[in-house]
C-alpha cells in the first residue's frame, strides 16, 4: 500500500507560532527546520513540499515461524526528498518503529545528505517487530519478505538502505542478495554497510567516529583550545563514541570521562582508551572496568571537560541538566541529543554545538564513498577513503561556520539553513513536474 501524504499534517506556515512536543526528538528536529526555514525566507509553496514525504509505503510481511505458525509483520519505507539523487537511508527493527518516526528520519537523512552536499535524497525504513526474540533463520527470512514487499522503490538509483537499530552487515548482505536474485545480476550498490568481501568499504565501520573527531577537533581550533591534552568525556561507548575517543585520544586529548549503558567513569588523569575498549571487547560493557572512578550516569553528561559527545541516545540535554554543563564545545555524535529549550540554554552560555546533522555526517558520507566504488567497481585503499572523508567534513565545517557568523545564528540552525537552501535550489532549478 501506497500513502500519498504524512499521517503528521503540517499546518504550519513560515513566521506562524509553533506549538511542538520539545520531548519528542522528531519533532524537535523538524522545528530547527521551520526555523531554519523561516530564516530563509523560504517560499511558502516550496515549504510545503519540504515539509512532506515524497513516498511512504506500509507492507505487511508474512513469515512461517520456527514452530510452523504463520505470523505477520509490519514494514515501512519511506523516501522522503530524492530531488538531489537517490534516496538514502538506514533500516531499523524495533518495537517501537512507527510511520511517524521514519518519516522523521527520513526528513532528517535528507537534511544531513543535503549539508554535507553527497548527491543522495533521504529515506528511512522499519521493520516492527523485537529481533532478540527471532532466531537466525526468522530474522534472515523476514529480511528477505520485507525487501521483496518494498522492491520496485529500492535500487542504486532510487533509494539505497544501510544498516541502522538492531539491523546490521548480515541484514544488508541479505537484502542485496534478494534484491540481486529479483534482477537476475548481481546489484552490490543496493545496500551500503555491507560486508567488505561483497562490497563495503573500507573506513565505513569507524566513519561516524572519524568524523566526530574532525569536528571536535576543529571546533577546538575555532575556540582556541589547544588538542593536546584537552579534557574530553563521552556518553556512549558503542561504535561511534568508543572510535571518536580512540581517534581522539591519539590526538593527544585527555579522554577524563566515558559511560555506556552499564556505568558511567572518571579519571581525571585521563582514562586510558584502548585499555578500555579491550575490556568491553571481552566483558560487553564498561562496568567493572577498574582503572577510573564510577559516577553516576547523569553526572557523566556535567563533568569539568572542554569538549562533551553524547554518542548515546536521544534527548539527554535538556532544559533540565543543560545550564549545569562545563564544557565549552559540545559534538552531537547521537542523533538528537538535545533539546530546542537546552539549545537556548547552551547559546546564552556560549557553548560551542556541532550539530548532529554536522557532527555525525561521516557515517553516511563513506556509505556515499561505498556506493560510489560500487557502481565504478574500483576499491580504494583506507588512506583514500579517510583523506576524502576529511576533506568533506572539513569543508562542511568551514561551510557551516560561516554560514552562521553571516546569519548571527548557531551551527545547528546554520546546518539546517544551508542544507534546506541546497534542496531548495533543486527544486526551484527542476520545476513541478504537473
Ligand atoms: P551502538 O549501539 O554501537 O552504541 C551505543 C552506546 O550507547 C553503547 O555503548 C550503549 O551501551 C550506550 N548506551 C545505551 N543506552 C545508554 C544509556 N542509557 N546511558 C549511557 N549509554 C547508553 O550505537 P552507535 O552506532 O554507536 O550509535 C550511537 C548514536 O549515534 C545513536 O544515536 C545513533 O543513531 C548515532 N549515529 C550512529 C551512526 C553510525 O554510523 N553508527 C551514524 C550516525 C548517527
Amino acid at each position: 500500500m501506497t500513502a500519498t501524504s504524512s499521517t503528521k499534517q503540517p499546518i504550519i506556515l513560515p513566521g506562524k507560532d509553533i506549538v511542538l512536543d520539545e520531548d519528542n526528538p522528531f519533532e524537535a528536529m523538524m522545528s530547527r527546520f521551520d526555523f531554519a526555514a523561516e530564516q530563509l525566507n523560504l517560499d511558502p509553496g516550496l515549504y510545503r513540499i519540504l515539509r512532506h514525504p515524497d513516498k511512504q509505503i506500509i507492507v505487511s510481511i508474512p513469515i512461517q515461524r520456527d514452530n510452523g505458525e504463520i505470523e505477520v509483520f509490519t514494514g515501512y519505507r519511506v523516501r522522503y526528498n530524492a530531488w538531489r539523487g537517490t534516496g538514502k537511508g538506514g533500516i531499523r527493527f524495533d518495537m517501537a518503529v512507527t510511520l511517524d518516526e521514519v518519516t522523521a528520519l527520513a526528513a532528517w537523512m535528507t537534511w544531513k545528505c543535503a549539508l554535507v552536499n553527497i548527491p543522495f535524497g533521504g529515506s528511512k525504513g522499519g521493520v516492527v517487530c523485537d529481533p532478540t526474540t527471532l532466531s537466525d533463520g526468522e530474522l534472515e527470512r523476514l529480511t528477505r519478505r520485507y525487501t521483496s514487499q518494498i522492491i520496485e522503490t529500492l535500487g542504486p538509483e532510487s533509494d539505497v538502505p544501510a544498516p541502522d537499530v538492531n539491523t546490521n552487515e548480515r541484514v544488508m548482505a541479505w537484502i542485496m542478495d534478494t534484491y540481486s536474485m529479483h534482477k537476475r545480476h548481481t546489484v552490490t550498490a543496493v545496500v551500503t554497510g555491507k560486508p567488505i568481501e561483497m562490497g563495503g568499504s573500507l573506513g565505513r565501520r569507524e566513519a561516524t567516529g572519524r568524523g566526530c573527531m574532525i569536528m571536535a577537533r576543529d571546533a577546538m581550533r575555532v575556540r582556541g583550545i589547544p588538542v593536546e591534552g584537552a579534557r574530553v568525556a563521552i556518553q556512549g561507548f558503542g561504535n561511534v563514541g568508543s572510535v571518536t575517543a580512540t581517534l581522539l585520544a591519539e590526538l593527544g586529548c585527555r579522554i577524563v570521562a566515558i559511560g555506556d549503558k552499564s556505568t558511567a567513569l572518571y579519571n581525571a588523569d585521563g582514562i586510558d582508551v584502548v585499555d578500555a575498549v579491550n575490556w568491553v571487547e571481552h566483558h560487553r560493557y564498561l562496568s567493572g572496568y577498574p582503572a577510573a572512578e564510577v559516577i553516576p550516569g547523569p553526572d557523566l553528561l556535567t563533568v569539568d571537560c572542554d569538549v562533551l559527545i553524547p554518542a548515546a541516545l536521544e534527548n539527554v540535554i535538556t532544559k533540565r541538566n543543560a545550564s549545569d554543563i562545563r564544557a565549552r564545545i559540545i559534538i552531537e555524535g547521537a542523533n538528537g541529543p538535545t533539546t530546542p529549550n537546552a539549545d537556548k540554554i547552551l547559546d546564552d552560555a556560549g557553548v560551542f554545538v556541532v550539530p548532529d546533522i554536522l557532527a555525525n555526517a561521516g557515517g553516511v558520507t563513506v556509505s556515499y564513498f561505498e556506493w560510489v566504488q560500487d557502481r565504478g567497481g574500483y576499491f580504494w585503499d583506507l588512506k583514500t577513503v579517510n583523506s576524502r572523508l576529511e576533506k568533506i567534513m572539513v569543508d562542511s565545517f568551514r561551510e557551516v561556520t560561516t554560514m552562521a557568523e553571516q546569519h548571527s545564528v548557531n551551527l545547528r540552525i546554520a546546518s539546517y539553513m544551508l542544507a534546506i537552501e541546497r534542496v531548495a535550489a533543486v527544486h526551484r532549478l527542476r520545476g513541478l513536474y504537473a
